[in-house]
């Protein structure tokens, strides 16, 4: 018997459910904000180009922070807008006392220099969590803006495991973005951690003897059932589209079925990871404004 012919065993972390009811919570407070301090927070967005993807991802921002009851400013610009006017943008939003939150879609063309642009954002508006002080005070292990997707995963973690002190986990993966702040993230609470990369050697021993497993790699399906470890929790970040048959399908960096016949719980895809982000860019922009206002973070805003 191979393991497929297993029902799962897997309980399945419903990130889609989840990042439903931190969306609501999070209308609740801007609501009470509104109506007590007159803080109405406020994000911009800004899509440079005409990627598919992009227009995607940005719809979807755009579309859940009018619903939570954010200000919420689209920003488009064509693909051959120069560097200098999309400088120009960051700096009027940068100055905008309505804009609580900048995020700025990568990736941008060719010819825009991503580093440049991501260092004229305000740190304290940077809420895509990129910025090399936010990153710093992540690394010094202070309260800044931490990204997105892996300030989601924390929160499906902590939902999943509670108490995650003294758990071992590997975070397979190290870009800037994902894997590298959500290993300083499983640190800080108390995880001892390993981060894995393209060069480790044995990366399916080194995974089997973690009991959380965060794969953020971009490669469809490249974790196997046999790389889990009996009972463990596993992440799976990847999102790539891949064929089958006459159609595209959305696929993890994980192989589903088999993973979920021996893991104790795992997050699918689509409807794990994903939906966490766009949740996790509005408790972003929800704490930059209450830090900008002097107010207290809520807890729904923290990882
Ligand atoms: P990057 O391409 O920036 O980083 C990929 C990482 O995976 C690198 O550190 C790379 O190692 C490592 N890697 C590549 N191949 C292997 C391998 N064979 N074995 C071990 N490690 C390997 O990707 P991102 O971090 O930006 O994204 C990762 C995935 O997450 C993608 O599928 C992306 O679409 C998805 N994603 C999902 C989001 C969501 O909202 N759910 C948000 C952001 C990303 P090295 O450094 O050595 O090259």
């Amino acid at each position: 018997m191979n393991d497929l012919s297993r029902a799962p065993a897997a309980r399945i972390i419903d990130g889609a459910g989840f990042a439903a009811r931190l969306r609501q919570r999070l209308a609740d407070r801007v609501a009470a904000l509104k109506s007590a301090q007159g803080l109405h927070p406020g994000l911009a967005v800004v899509l440079v180009g005409d990627d598919p993807a992009s227009r995607v991802y940005v719809g979807s921002k755009v579309k859940h922070a009018r619903e939570a009851g954010f200000l919420s400013q689209d920003h488009r610009l064509a693909a051959a807008t120069p560097e200098g006017e999309l400088l120009a943008l960051i700096r009027r939003l940068n100055a905008d006392p309505a804009i609580h939150g900048i995020l700025v879609q990568l990736p941008l063309p060719k010819h825009i220099d991503q580093s440049r642009v991501i260092a004229a954002i305000d740190p304290a508006k940077d809420v895509d969590g990129l910025h090399v002080v936010n990153a710093g005070m992540l690394a010094a292990g202070r309260d800044g803006l931490v990204p997105c997707t892996p300030l989601g995963c924390m929160m499906l973690l902590r939902d999943a495991l509670g108490d995650l002190r003294g758990r071992e986990a590997v975070v397979v993966g190290r870009s800037a973005l994902v894997g590298k702040p959500l290993a300083l993230l499983l640190l800080a609470a108390d995880c001892t951690v390993t981060i894995a990369h393209s060069k480790t050697r044995d990366l399916p021993a080194l995974c089997r003897s973690k009991d959380i497993l965060v794969a953020a790699v971009g490669r469809p399906e490249m974790v196997r059932g046999d790389w889990v470890k009996p009972g463990a929790t596993v992440i799976d970040v990847g999102i790539n589209r891949v064929p089958r048959g006459e159609k595209s399908v959305l696929v993890g960096d994980v192989a589903f079925a088999e993973a979920a016949a021996v893991a104790g719980a795992i997050t699918p895809v689509p409807g794990g990871v994903g939906p966490m982000t766009v949740a996790c860019l509005l408790a972003n922009t929800l704490k930059a404004a209450c830090l900008r206002a002097g107010l207290p973070v809520p807890p729904e805003a923290v990882a």
